[in-house]
């Protein structure tokens, strides 16, 4: 068995980097257990043309701020250079290719397994794995006659697979939006909502909305968090609520049914399509602590801020809403990872006043 650590950071995107970092200023021993070969975490995968929806000023982890100047909104493939960039500066201890597939705990020592065979041994586990790992589709009726195509946004690359095609994108977030409208210029494009999209605009007297987050407090307090994270409301990022106004793309009540050609409305009219993109978002993607009995029912984690209300030692850091609107976000999670390092040193379940 291995040399028994304060704590094992499980993911090495940012949610473990920012773990990383403060366990690092704590003077904490500490490895972090990434399943792929680099410290990006799923960013490498998103869409192609993704820009932040922050500002590079407000899209930084602890201690190390994104190379942009801050008024701009970096892209997909600067974020990935920067994590990796931020993982060689502080110089985190990461063991690469090591995918978690259980943890156990005995004797106050946790045992994390992985899929290579290692064993890892700690006194505390923080979770940090996102949730991109596991997309969800929900079920819908006639969804196995549909002859076109059905896929999630989490495999969504560029338009050009579906040039001139009708296309559904079913959701309303930040990625269902942004998908929709670069479809739009290349195809016959749908979004399918339960509720209108409702929009933020990216800027307010002057300066971009982040700025309010965070001088109204709106960003950091944990209750107005969790109800904004559940409101789903999208940046309004080049003039999406005009082009939802002029029909480019189409907005509409969610379908009902599939049909072997396309899709069956509320109002009952059908519509010819070939393609339905779901942008129904993520469950989370923690089976491997599932016999430690830290999950519910559902596979969520059963946690106060962060801090396993069961398995004593067990965080979690990047969970949605977890401690504030911003928690799952880059300029949100390393408040959320100091949060959970403090409790660790105090190696209590009780969650304690900041
Ligand atoms: P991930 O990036 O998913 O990293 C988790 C890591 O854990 C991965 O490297 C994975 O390989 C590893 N892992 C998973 N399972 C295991 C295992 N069993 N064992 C070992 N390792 C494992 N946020 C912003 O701040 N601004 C934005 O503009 C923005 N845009 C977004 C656009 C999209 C399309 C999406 C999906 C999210 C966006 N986000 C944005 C939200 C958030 O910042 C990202 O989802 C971010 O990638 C979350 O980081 P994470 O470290 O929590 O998870």
């Amino acid at each position: 068995m291995n040399h028994v650590l304060d704590v094992l950071v499980i993911g090495g995107g940012q949610s473990g980097l920012a773990s990383g970092y403060h366990l690092k200023q704590r003077g904490l021993s500490f490895l972090i257990l990434e399943a792929s070969g680099e410290a990006a975490g799923s960013w490498p995968n998103y869409y192609d043309s993704l820009k932040l929806f922050s500002p590079a000023k407000y899209s930084s982890l602890p201690g190390l701020s994104i190379p942009s100047p801050g008024d701009r909104y970096p892209n997909r493939d600067e974020v990935v250079q920067y994590l990796k960039n931020y993982a060689s500066h502080f110089q985190l201890p990461i063991a690469f290719h090591q995918r978690v597939e259980q943890v156990s705990k005995e004797s106050g020592v946790f045992q994390v397994r992985t899929t290579s065979g290692e064993t890892y041994t700690a006194r505390n586990v923080i979770c940090a794995t996102g949730s991109f790992n596991k997309p969800y589709i929900p079920s819908i009726p006639g969804q196995e006659d549909f002859k076109g195509t059905i896929i999630h946004s989490a495999v969504y690359k560029t338009p050009d697979a579906f040039r001139d095609q009708s296309v559904i994108v079913v959701g309303r977030g930040n990625s269902a939006v942004q998908i929709a409208m670069e479809l739009a210029d290349k195809a016959h494009t749908t979004l399918a909502v339960r509720e209108q999209v409702s929009l933020v605009p990216q800027r307010f007297l002057g300066k971009d909305i982040h700025f309010w987050f965070i001088i109204t407090g709106i960003d950091s307090h944990w209750r107005i968090g969790k109800s904004l994270a559940n409101a789903s409301s999208v940046m309004d990022l080049d003039g999406y609520k005009q082009r939802l106004k002029d029909g480019n793309p189409k907005q509409k009540i969610m379908f009902t049914s599939f049909y072997e050609d396309g899709v069956i409305w509320p109002d009952g009219s059908k519509e010819k399509v070939d393609s339905v993109i779901f942008a129904t978002g993520f469950h989370s993607n923690l089976s491997f602590i599932k016999d430690l009995g830290g999950l519910d029912a559902k596979g969520d984690p059963l946690q106060d801020r962060g801090v396993s209300t069961v398995v004593l030692g067990l965080y979690f850091v990047g969970l949605s809403g977890q401690r504030s609107f911003a928690s799952a976000t880059l300029r949100g999670v390393g408040s959320d990872a100091k949060y959970a390092v403090k409790h660790i040193q105090k190696n209590t379940i009780v969650p304690y006043a900041e």
